[in-house]
């Protein structure tokens, strides 16, 4: 596995590659790697024979100093899941070298930022689409794979990628859940024993919700409120919402393929979460 620490040479990398004959998958993450991360390198791999992976803490897109200063570090951990899972190359940049001082450039996208995660977390989507057109341009990847984990960041880099013109294939891997159906994250690992049980009402109140919707439910408030009720007094709920995949605009009935978004906190600590409503 080669680890590379300079955009330049990720891209001489990518397009030597690309000019043998071979496609490129990226899957950029921020570290602390868990069988999350793992499935998206285990889907790069299906779709391309070398795959990058990017661990890169990108400061821009936290908008709390401690969420950022508490965000998880295991990096010997990552590099030996990535050497173990066959990835071909680890492009973990400096911060220096890619925010240096002289750094002013930010990439926004408007309108599917304004909402949801972008409200919440003012300045969380440009960080996020600045450093994934920096990670696009090194790996200048074939396929970039994310995960619907974060569903609102996938809707939001897709539009990017379109409305940039640029030349990649970007795929969404599902969500990895522990056995109790709570969603792996990076910051789980920051749960108490006692906040880790109450955190699994989340992913509850997501599959209530859908069960009510396999079960011939369509009216949309019903649908949130069988989630809400499930969290209730356990989680401070910041929003819930059923929206369409695309546009993320609210529906007022539900159709197969919607998404009912989730975001709450516990003990401070911010859990995201989402279903899509399906057969
Ligand atoms: P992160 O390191 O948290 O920034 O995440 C890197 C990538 O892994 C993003 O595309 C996430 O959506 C994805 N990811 C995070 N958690 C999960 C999960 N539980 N299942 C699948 N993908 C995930």
């Amino acid at each position: 596995m080669r680890i590379v620490e300079a955009a330049r040479e990720l891209s001489d990398l990518s397009y030597a590659v690309k000019r043998g004959g071979q496609k490129v998958a990226l899957v950029p993450t921020m570290g602390a790697l868990h069988e999350g991360h793992r499935s998206l390198i285990h889907m790069a791999q299906q779709q391309a024979e070398f795959v990058i992976v990017s661990i890169f803490v990108n400061r821009l897109q936290f908008n709390n100093e401690e969420d950022f200063e508490t965000y998880p570090v295991t990096l010997e951990d990552d590099i030996a899941i990535c050497r173990s899972s066959g990835v071909s190359a680890l492009y973990m940049p400096s911060n220096r070298s890619m925010y240096p001082e002289s750094f002013s450039t930010s990439v926004e996208v408007s309108g599917l930022t304004a909402r949801f995660e972008g409200a919440s977390r003012p300045g969380h989507f440009s960080g996020v689409t600045t450093v994934v057109t920096k990670l696009l341009t090194a790996s200048a990847p074939d396929i970039a794979i994310f995960g619907q984990k974060d569903f609102q960041q996938f809707a939001v880099l897709r539009k990017l990628v379109n409305d940039l013109d640029i030349p990649v294939d970007m795929v969404m891997a599902p969500t990895i859940r522990e056995e109790d159906g709570l969603a792996l994250s990076s910051r789980n690992v920051r749960l108490s024993a006692e906040s880790r049980q109450r955190a699994v009402l989340i992913s509850q109140g997501l599959f209530h919700s859908l069960s009510l919707f396999q079960s011939g439910i369509r009216d949309t408030q019903e649908l949130i409120e069988a989630a809400r009720q499930t969290c209730i007094g356990e989680i401070e709920i910041d929003y819930i919402a059923i929206v369409d995949a695309q546009t993320l605009e609210k529906v007022s009935e539900v159709h197969f393929g919607d998404v009912l978004l989730f975001a709450g906190t516990i003990d401070g600590i911010r859990l995201i979460d989402n279903i899509i409503f399906s057969a």
